[in-house]
């Protein structure tokens, strides 16, 4: 069976003005009453929202897995409640030299997350672009982020969440060679969960998305589902021609300009 993986970045309470938050990840910014009319959707369609370890053997069809990159504190204020009171699961992708800061969850939230049945994954320590490190500092960023969050928690941290959408064979098999069990990347695919290894693709909750878009997701609609493949290839083809530097600075110009 195939079923989607969602992602999520900061959820932001409704008082916050979109223009006080950088343009670069202005898309990525959710409103938490959209997340919530996420959620009801799914509530109503009696489907339930799984963690990533629950993904692998799933046999219920009504299921829909969540994850959050980064972790945002906004995404403990606004978005864990939301999940508590449907009784959904999710995997939350901490970025552990990003925990304590401005914006960020801090341990105690974290453990709270994962006390209260949340999945804890890894999503490296600095957030780099992998595909630009060398074979140590790769490592480093994987098996340092295992290792300190298995320190704070207390138990094993199984599911490590790319950076980016960039992302090669060698990144993949370092994270399940040093222990991970499941790896989570950005390319739009509905994940096996028959699939071994367990590499899961996931589908990205933006701003400019309308509900439609998301509801043709949760859905397996084909035609929404193509729509959304054909737009990453096209990404892609243009992230190769430009090389990812420059495709990097273009989109952050593009996202100014379109903010501004
Ligand atoms: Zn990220």
């Amino acid at each position: 069976m195939k079923l989607p993986i969602l992602v999520y970045h900061r959820i932001i309470s409704n008082e916050i003005s979109i223009k006080d938050i950088p343009a670069v990840i202005r898309p990525y910014c959710l409103p938490g009453g959209r997340f919530a009319e996420h959620l009801d959707y799914l509530l109503n369609r009696g489907c339930k929202g799984i963690s990533v370890s629950e993904v692998f053997g799933q046999k219920e069809f009504r299921v829909v897995g969540i994850t959050f990159d980064d972790g945002w504190e906004s995404d403990y204020i606004k978005a864990f409640p939301e999940l508590e009171k449907r009784g959904f699961r999710a995997t939350f992708y901490i970025v552990t030299g990003y925990v304590g800061r401005k914006n960020y969850m801090d341990w105690v939230q974290i453990k709270e997350l994962k006390r209260k049945g949340m999945e804890i994954g890894s999503h490296s320590v600095t957030h780099p672009c992998l595909l630009d490190l060398d074979k140590d500092t790769i490592l480093q960023e994987i098996t340092q982020s295992k290792q300190v969050l298995e320190d704070h928690l207390g138990e094993p941290v199984e599911s490590f969440g790319v950076p980016y959408a960039f992302v090669n064979r060698r990144i993949i098999e370092t994270a399940l060679k040093v222990g991970y069990e499941t790896v989570c990347i950005s390319n739009t695919w509905l994940a096996d969960t028959a699939a071994v290894p367990k590499i899961y693709g996931r589908y990205g909750m933006r701003r400019g998305d309308s509900i439609e878009t998301f509801k043709g997701i949760v859905e397996r609609r084909p035609f929404e589902l193509f729509k959304i493949a054909i737009k990453e290839e096209g990404k892609k083809c243009l992230k190769r021609l430009m090389g990812r530097q420059v495709w990097l600075a273009f989109r952050e110009k593009l996202l100014s300009r379109r903010n501004s």
